[in-house]
């Protein structure tokens, strides 16, 4: 199984996750299957409605959800799972990830060190065991963009 997100898509979720920073950022992301593979044709951001943990907690706002389910049905499409930031963290879910995930969804945990995205996971639910295994996500990681200096 494998999570591609499709190239313009994809700048949008490492452009959201980097400027979530140094908080948690979250969102939908919706697409269809395509065979072996999910794609992911439309990330929706999302609000995180944590208080006072942003910087270790998220919770996606209901309406978020809601909303990007309008969307996806009005593309023919669905939601097919969500993203959250790992600031200064590793990209492997937590325990708390795992207990709140539902089963059917591909989860994208996106770890982003002093405000850049560093590599990007997916995961989704093992059911019964109430694990999550570890499923192959295209791309990983931003591609490396221009250097940083200008030509003068
Ligand atoms: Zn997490």
């Amino acid at each position: 199984m494998t999570v591609v997100v499709e190239d313009d898509q994809a700048v949008r979720l490492w452009a959201a996750a980097s400027a979530a920073y140094p908080e948690e950022g979250c969102g939908v992301l919706v697409g269809h299957a395509d065979g072996d593979e999910t794609r992911v044709t439309l990330v929706v951001e999302g609000r995180n409605l944590v208080r006072d943990r942003r910087l270790d907690r998220y919770e996606l706002d209901p309406a978020d959800i809601l909303r990007a389910d309008r969307l996806a049905r009005e593309r023919g499409e669905e939601v097919v799972g969500f993203y959250h930031t790992h600031p200064d963290h590793p990209a492997r879910p937590s325990q708390l990830d795992t207990d709140r995930a539902w089963p059917g969804y591909h989860y994208v945990v996106i770890a982003v060190a002093g405000g850049r995205v560093e590599v990007a996971t997916a995961w989704t639910l093992d059911e019964p065991a109430r694990r999550f295994d570890a499923v192959s996500l295209h791309p990983p990681r931003p591609a490396s963009g221009p250097p940083d200096h200008t030509p003068s």
